[in-house]
């Protein structure tokens, strides 16, 4: 008799090590199999270090900022035997993939890995001079809204007079950039790139030399002619646009202008209307960010996308990313029930969006995604005693129209108070960004963080402070040889 074959699932195996809901029996069972091929240990002794290589492997792909002594105190074991389990943690390649399909793999894979795979996370820990990996430049001079969560000193904004010079040294930081990384550069703020006459020229700089830069804009100034005016726009790799609301109201309580939100709409489905007839690369995608009383607004983000891609249902957007409000302030963190509800909205916009999108890509961020996924992300809360003096430039700076070199990408902004102890030192006609950074880290300057220093950093300064502190306790420690447990790309 014929028999009809039926789909089975793939076997559960070590690459599910770290996936909350994996069956953890069948994983320590391949697992075991894999220690005894290995070290040709006994079963009971290889089941045993399966076990602990399961839970290992679990904790990181979940908490991934945990140092490794913490680590070792739980499982109560002694230095050698630690080492041991560390040792076979590496011998085992499959371990280190499988942390990054866990909740916070976004954290590993987004951030981790290329910059382990740059050393410029290892350079920030020795404390040696490394051109930055990540170079935001920030054109803006001011910002038409006033956002209710942002830094920004009202009023405060740079002298018209300033731009043209001003274009001029990110001209030449763009021509300082290597250029084997065509995303190590991003335009931002500070306050807001479009508002800068000449940006469409510094992009195309740029792409003459083989980079795709992203602009962060709230797009207000993204007009049909604007991007007329300034054609150069269209050789940006993508367009990152922060969505204020999903309504007027909305948007006018986040950013205290009136009428912002149709003009914003307009100007996305203008951009992807000319896009398609250009049939220009350049991706359009949405940064939202959820903010308190509005976690249950995700199914209307989709909707609202669903309505600009009737723009251009042939090239429709591109991406969208969703982040809690990183800031730490305590207006911008969701109540516990609020936190209950997004968990489960999450998973509703994710099938949303793969139904009436498709096609889009979803970030929802480590945080978020392990949220999710079921999992309280370990909490990223730097402060002023977890900050680090030194900062990281080898990893990221930030660069104003002044030239002035910033350690923290939230620090950027004019007559912010206390932002100017994070300068590193300004770019001139005579004086590049390689030698600022080098000379920056070289004679050990440090600064010493006040309160309220913490809402400099935004999350991926969190994150990067959050790892080189691990890596720091880790050497300290005497882990120095499995420091950050995982290190090689
Ligand atoms: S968050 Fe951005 S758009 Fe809003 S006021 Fe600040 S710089 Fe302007």
């Amino acid at each position: 008799m014929k028999t009809t074959p039926t789909a089975t699932a793939a076997p559960i195996g070590i690459a599910d090590a770290a996936r909350p809901d994996a069956d953890r029996p069948a994983v320590v069972r391949a697992l075991s199999a894999e220690v005894t091929r290995l070290t040709g240990a006994a079963s009971d002794t290889a089941e045993r270090q399966a076990a602990r290589l399961a839970d290992l492997t679990a904790h990181y792909g979940a908490s991934p900022f945990t140092p490794l002594e913490q680590m070792r105190r739980r499982f109560d074991l002694d230095r050698a035997g630690f080492g041991r389990l560390l040792d076979l943690f590496d011998r085992i390649p499959q371990l280190g993939a499988a942390v990054e399909q866990g909740p916070a793999g976004k954290y590993w894979s987004n951030t981790i890995r290329p910059l382990n795979a740059a050393g410029a996370l290892e350079a920030a820990v020795r404390r040696e001079p490394a051109f930055p990996y990540s170079v935001g430049l920030y054109p803006g001079p001011t910002c038409m809204f006033r956002c209710h969560f942002c830094v920004r000193v009202t009023g405060a904004k740079y002298d018209a007079a300033s731009v043209v010079p001003g274009n001029e040294i990110l001209t030449s930081v763009i021509d300082e950039v290597p250029s084997e990384n065509p995303t190590a550069m991003y335009l931002s703020g500070g306050l807001e790139p479009l508002t800068n006459p000449g940006i469409g020229a510094l992009v195309s700089h740029a792409a003459r030399r083989g980079f795709a830069l992203t602009v962060y804009t709230n797009a207000f100034a993204l007009t049909e002619q604007t991007l007329r005016r300034q054609p150069g726009l269209w050789d940006l790799g993508a367009v990152r646009t922060s969505l204020y609301g999903l309504n007027n109201d909305e948007y006018q309580a986040t950013t205290g202008k009136r009428g912002a939100f149709e003009r914003v709409r307009k100007n996305l489905q203008d951009f992807l209307r000319m896009r398609a007839e250009r049939a220009a690369p350049v991706r359009l995608g949405l940064n939202h960010i959820i903010l308190p009383g509005r976690a249950n607004r995700l199914i209307d983000l989709v909707d609202f996308i669903a309505e600009l891609n009737e723009s251009s249902p042939d090239r429709p957007l591109d991406f969208v990313t969703v982040r809690e409000d990183y800031s730490g302030r305590d207006d911008g963190r969701l109540s516990e029930d609020e936190r209950t509800e997004l968990r489960e909205g999450l998973a509703r916009f994710v099938d949303y969006a793969a139904e009436r999108t498709p096609g889009m890509q979803t970030d929802l961020g480590y945080a978020l995604e392990s949220l999710r996924r079921g999992v309280d992300a370990q909490l990223l809360r730097i402060r002023p005693e977890t900050m680090r003096p030194t900062a990281h430039p080898q990893v990221a700076v930030q660069i104003d129209l002044l030239g002035d070199v910033y350690l923290y990408r939230e620090a950027g902004f004019p007559g912010l108070a206390g932002a100017t102890r994070y300068i590193a030192g300004r770019v001139t006609p005579d004086r590049s960004l390689h030698s600022v950074v080098h000379d920056f880290v070289t004679s050990g300057r440090s600064v010493d963080p006040q309160p309220g220093d913490e809402f400099f950093l935004d999350g991926f300064d969190q994150s990067v402070t959050a790892r080189l502190n691990q890596l720091e306790q880790d050497v300290a420690d005497g882990w120095d040889q499995h420091r950050g447990l995982i290190r090689a790309v």
